[in-house]
């Protein structure tokens, strides 16, 4: 099962009944958001390394706005260093 493609319906719903899985705090999500989003843009399983984040971001806005900025920001970082191969 999967919630990718269905944002809000998805967010709403997992609201409604809960996360299916692990999920972190807001705390613990920020505490790993750097690691997180590096293990991702590494094309690394960033949600096995980091159990419940994904389930994280899927119900809190905030933190998944975090994420695509941080995100955005290291590419160009990688970018601009001619690192990536992107
Ligand atoms: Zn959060």
């Amino acid at each position: 099962m999967t919630l990718d493609s269905r944002q809000s319906t998805g967010q709403l719903i997992a609201r409604l009944i809960g996360p299916a899985g692990p999920e972190v705090s807001c705390d613990s999500c920020f505490e790993h958001l750097d690691r997180y989003v590096e293990l991702e843009i590494a094309g690394v399983d960033a949600e096995a390394a980091i159990p419940g984040m994904r389930a994280h971001f899927e119900g809190c806005p905030a933190c998944a706005e975090d994420r695509q900025s941080l995100r955005a920001l290291l590419l160009s970082v990688a970018g601009n260093s001619g690192m990536g191969g992107l």
